[in-house]
């Protein structure tokens, strides 16, 4: 089930996944990209911080439902256990890496008619550089990988 939400000032959406379907969608109260967290006090007892975006979880629901369904003890609900553990996270590495990988992929498979031997080296390069380039840019699932 694909669930996408969109930020408060409405100027961007981030599909979402629930692991197991475990907590239904309304567990995500509110997410607010780079532009609109600027306005937001962060409350680490309810949100997660991923690079600039906040998303916040009703933690009383998510604790209800993981007792509930997971039969984990309360204490050890909290967002980055949701956020870490796939019950309410980003679908994609972070919101918008889909549209991304397909603009930069678009200037590889160009070269696949010209030279398939260099399309393979460039899609290994490629591919490196950019895990890279998103463990330093400090994205949260990026940091396990
Ligand atoms: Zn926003």
């Amino acid at each position: 089930m694909e669930v996408r939400i969109r930020c408060e000032c409405g100027a961007k959406e981030a599909p979402f996944n629930l692991r197991d379907n475990i907590l239904p969608p309304e567990v995500i109260v509110a997410l607010y990209c780079p532009e609109c967290s600027q306005h937001v006090s962060f409350d680490k007892a309810t949100m997660i911080l991923d690079n600039g975006w906040i998303i916040e979880y009703d933690m009383d629901l998510a604790r209800f439902m993981a007792v509930a369904k997971l039969g984990l003890p309360a204490e050890k609900i909290t967002p980055a256990f949701l956020f870490d553990e796939g019950y309410a996270t980003w679908k994609e590495l972070y919101p918008g890496e889909l549209e991304d990988i397909k603009s930069e992929k678009e200037a590889i498979v160009a070269i696949l008619k010209e030279d398939p031997h260099r399309y393979f080296q460039e899609l290994k390069n490629w591919a490196n550089a950019r895990m890279e380039r998103l463990k330093a840019e400090g994205w949260r699932k990026a940091q396990s990988i």
